[in-house]
């Protein structure tokens, strides 16, 4: 995808979304180009707080589809971490939230980093990679997925489980 592109889905997929009034502060979705305007690489960064203590922080890591072409404008999603769970204090020098994996262990976060695609399902441990969560391909989550995963979560107020609403299922 061309950043442009991903301005107007980003803009798209946002107006979709359906908060509900529980929410006391977001912030972004932000995402900017870090180094050649409108081209990769690019992050996006959300943060949305929610009245009782709990958050969502989800971020992404866009870059060059090739780094052999030079000046390609396409660009592949990398890395991504979207997190839902009590907010702590500790803060990330870029000025988000950063992980607290002890006090403030994750109820889900879907990760890909260099360990591959992974989820946690509360609590930080185990990492439940991608052959243990049948019916939902990790690397193609959304942030919308997840946000709107996040929000009926709430609405349900937990009475139905991540894995129901986004139909997956941990397997042993
Ligand atoms: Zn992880």
């Amino acid at each position: 995808m061309r950043y442009p592109e991903y301005v107007v889905w980003l803009k798209e997929q946002y107006a979709k979304i359906v908060f509900e009034p529980d929410v006391v502060e977001e912030i972004g979705p932000r995402h900017n180009p870090v180094r050649f305007p409108g081209s990769p690489p690019w992050n996006m960064d959300w943060w949305i707080k929610f009245n009782d203590g709990k958050h969502a922080y989800l971020y992404e890591r866009w870059f060059p589809m090739s780094s052999l072409s030079r000046g390609s404008t396409v660009g592949r999603r990398g890395a991504f971490s979207f997190h839902y769970g009590t907010l702590g204090n500790k803060v990330r020098p870029t000025g988000w939230p950063a992980r607290e994996k002890s006090g403030h262990p994750a109820i889900l976060r879907i990760d890909l980093d260099p360990k591959g695609p992974h989820i946690h399902f509360n609590g930080e441990e185990p990492h439940i990679m991608q052959d243990k969560v049948k019916g939902m391909r990790i690397e193609d989550t959304s942030p919308f997925d997840f946000v709107n995963a996040v929000l009926s979560y709430r609405k349900n107020q937990g009475q139905i489980d991540f894995d129901a609403i986004m139909n997956f299922t941990v397997v042993k």
